[in-house]
């Protein structure tokens, strides 16, 4: 027997989590766009659009204090922000190109540092994947090893059923859990039928041919052919679900102040300057083809995985029209 949500009932769980003080984090309108974002009720869940940044940030903030110092007369005192009280998160309504990247970012998150802000998080986090049923033409998650209606990273996974509300598929114990202690929400039913999935244009790429490319040609005409338009600006970076670059900055005064920690971009000018004043990434074809390189080259030598859903937001984002699938295409035909 197969698990169903209505979507009223979807909008009932998020009101009874919020009321329980979970944090309940999905796409939601900002403006006059959508956004992942913390929901004060089920009524403002955005069903149908893909949010404009990741969910990422739910696990890994945009921008967030990891110390406080302050001087006083009678000395330095220093707190450290402790991990330990950031609250229990469920995510409701990832699509599944959002939803898999945890699971691509736990590899560095917890390599030979391991970031405690970044997996406390994580582990208080559930998340409620959501099957696409339509897509745009940036989109190509399939040719990334992913689709559509890809439960991995998921928790708890929803269908879309013809006639409305969704099948439910709990991948995880944390999945279980959720459907064990909202049973009231679900209802057993006979299998109802999905509704299609999307379909991603575009042809999928060989990644094997691609790392195979790129493993030789560190030093080749195509960086600076490819990346002569890019402003440098971050877009990319700051919209993908897969990027995890940050700076840590001390900011106040000099008797008080915190430390910081920001996201950063590879595609930034400075995002490499030495204190020295020396660059090793002094041009912008160094820095796209760092890009590429980390995203398709060196995340696959060192964790056996590419940092890439497909999601195609950079491709929306990108202000100069850099089309990361156009990128890759090009290199798996050389
Ligand atoms: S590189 Fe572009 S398409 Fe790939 S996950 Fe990041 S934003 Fe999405
Ligand atoms: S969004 Fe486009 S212009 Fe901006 S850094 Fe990325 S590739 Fe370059």
């Amino acid at each position: 027997m197969q698990k169903t949500i209505t979507e009223q009932n979807l909008r009932a769980l998020i009101d009874l989590l919020v009321k329980k003080g979970t944090r309940v984090v999905g796409p939601r309108r900002a403006g006059s766009i959508t956004l992942y974002e913390p929901l004060a009720s089920g009524g403002e869940l955005i069903l149908g659009e893909l949010p404009r940044r990741s969910a990422k940030e739910a696990f890994f903030p945009l921008c967030e204090n990891i110390l406080s110092f302050e001087k006083t007369t009678e000395g330095v005192k220093v707190a450290d922000v402790d991990p330990s009280q950031f609250p229990e998160t469920v995510i409701v309504g990832a699509r599944p190109c959002d939803a898999a990247a945890p699971g691509i970012l736990d590899a560095v998150f917890s390599w030979d540092y391991k970031d405690k802000f970044y997996l406390e998080r994580r582990r208080k986090t559930t998340i409620i994947g959501l099957a696409c049923t339509s897509c745009d033409d940036a989109c190509f998650c399939t040719s990334v090893g992913l689709s559509p209606a890809d439960p991995r990273g998921s928790d708890l996974f929803l269908t879309p059923l013809e006639g409305g509300g969704y099948a439910c598929e709990a991948v995880t114990e944390k999945g279980e859990k959720l459907l064990a202690e909202f049973p009231q929400l679900f209802t057993d039913a006979e299998a109802a039928k999905a509704l299609p999935q999307a379909e991603p244009a575009g042809e999928k790429l060989d990644l094997a041919r691609i790392k195979s490319w790129l493993d030789g040609n560190f030093e080749n005409p195509l960086w600076a052919e490819i990346s002569e338009r890019c402003a440098g600006c971050g877009a990319c970076a700051f919209v993908c679900p897969a990027c995890h670059c940050f700076d840590i900055v001390d900011e106040g005064g000099e008797t008080k102040g915190c430390r910081r920690k920001s996201w950063d971009a590879c595609g930034f000018g400075k995002f490499t300057n030495h204190a020295s004043g020396h660059n090793p990434r002094d041009a912008q074809p160094k820095r796209y083809r760092n890009r590429i390189m980390h995203k398709f080259k060196y995340y696959d030598d060192k964790f056996g995985k590419t940092l890439c859903t497909g999601c195609g937001r950079c491709i929306r984002a990108c202000p100069v029209g850099i089309d990361i699938a156009a990128v890759l295409e090009e290199i798996s035909k050389k």
